[in-house]
């Protein structure tokens, strides 16, 4: 039977949340985070629970969800979107990235993707039969080679997965590498899915989606950059979430937006997974897209604040930690100590950090494919989208055992 999943089984968020948990540890693993969203959006999930939002919305969403979202990329990223055919709603953006996956990939076919890599990623592709093509990012710095984006395409490239800003790394993607790879996905007529979540947790600069057609900052500032820039945009899927953008990981609202000749395939595999998400939250998203724009800008300050001071604590612990740029996540070289902990590889550290420390971390080599691990090895993830308290006295556990 487990052969039929491809050896897949519980995630290691699943597993380490509940070691966490057994050995009251805190768990920077799993990243969610541990306060609630803009209270207005809380307070209109209630009204919508009695004002009777309690049935199905349409299959593509509610509209005034799907208007919300194509006004937030307009005001965010000069996205110009129809809610009527380029905007879908989906079970978060887990859902959007399988439906977008399914409709887009077959058994056989290559997906690109930027690697360490969200597990999802690889699960879904492998229920495809497809194959993952890495573009290994590699450390300390995790940007990726040129040489290694050209290995990554060939002649069975159907999609590219991009995730920007970067899940486990917190790196964000410069925009020659970013060109390069847009260059290449339109050379090998291959779609671009474009995982977003973290996309309004960026600290240094403006997030840029490979999909908005007016950025002349990722795609330069030559005549045929334009055509490449809407060429792009013509093959661009990108999902993205109330999880992150607006704290509400467990609401389980996701979209995808695009160009109406891509979105009809994800919408009819989505149609046929889910049909929608649940009323009344996607009543609630849209009222915490409308007016959160001050919420969102102060998140991300704040993100980057906790995200800096974690960093600068593994620093002065005599790690090497690779600067966060973006995301919920801080990555650092934890090799160093195998020895005094008498454990051979990030995976032994991991547990006995939870046992020994009450720290929960997350080992990159998990996101990574069995043959490119050994590269990540010692390098783990804090999830630091915990209260600035929680993460201190997770630092203080670290810095009494490190
Ligand atoms: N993509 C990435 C890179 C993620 O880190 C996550 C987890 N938040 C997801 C997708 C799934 O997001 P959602 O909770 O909206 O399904
Ligand atoms: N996106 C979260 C992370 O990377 C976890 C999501 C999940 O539990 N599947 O930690």
């Amino acid at each position: 039977l487990l052969d039929a999943c491809g050896g897949f089984r519980s995630t290691i968020f699943d597993e380490t949340s509940a070691l966490a948990a057994r050995h009251e540890a805190i768990n920077l693993g799993q990243g969610f985070p541990d306060q609630d969203g803009p209270a207005h959006m809380v307070a209109a999930a209630h009204r919508a629970l009695d004002a009777g939002l309690n049935q199905y919305t349409p299959a593509v969403g509610s509209p005034r969800l799907r208007k919300a979202i194509a006004d937030q990329q307009e005001r965010t990223q000069g996205r110009i979107l129809d809610p009527e055919t380029q905007v879908l709603v989906t079970v978060g953006a887990a859902e959007g990235l399988t439906a977008a996956l399914l409709s887009v990939v077959r058994a056989g076919d290559d997906v690109v993707v930027l690697e360490p890599y969200y597990d999802l990623y690889a699960a879904v592709v492998s229920f495809i039969g497809a194959t993952l093509r890495t573009i290994p990012l590699r450390p300390p710095h995790f940007r990726p080679e040129a040489q290694d984006i050209h290995n990554a395409f060939s002649s069975r490239a159907t999609a590219v997965l991009l995730n920007d800003p970067h899940n486990p790394t917190g790196t964000v993607l410069a925009p020659d590498d970013a060109r390069l790879i847009a260059q290449l996905a339109v050379e090998h007529d291959a779609v671009i899915i474009t995982d977003e979540v973290y996309e309004h947790l960026r600290f240094v600069g403006n997030h840029v989606s490979v999909a908005a057609t007016n950025n002349r900052s990722l795609l330069g500032s030559e005549p045929a950059d334009l055509t490449l820039a809407h060429q792009v945009a013509e093959r661009t899927l990108v999902v993205s979430s109330a999880s992150k953008t607006l704290r509400a990981t467990g609401w389980r609202i996701g979209w995808v937006t695009g160009p109406g000749h891509l979105i009809i395939g994800v919408r009819a595999v989505k149609t046929y997974l889910t049909h929608s998400p649940a009323a009344p939250l996607q009543d609630a998203v849209a009222a915490g897209l409308e007016d959160s724009c001050q919420w969102v800008r102060d998140l991300a300050t704040e993100q980057g604040e906790r995200s800096r001071m974690v960093a600068e604590t593994l620093h002065e612990l005599g790690l090497s930690v690779a600067e966060p740029c973006g995301s919920y996540y801080v990555v650092a070289d934890y090799s160093p100590l195998y020895q005094r902990w008498g454990v051979s590889d990030s995976t032994e550290l991991a547990a006995a950090l939870i046992e020994r420390a009450g720290v929960a971390l997350l080992p990159i080599s998990a996101f990574a494919s069995p043959v490119n691990a050994g590269l990540y090895d010692g390098w783990m993830r804090v999830a630091a989208c915990k209260q600035t308290a929680t993460l201190e006295q997770a630092m203080q556990r670290l810095r009494k055992h490190l």
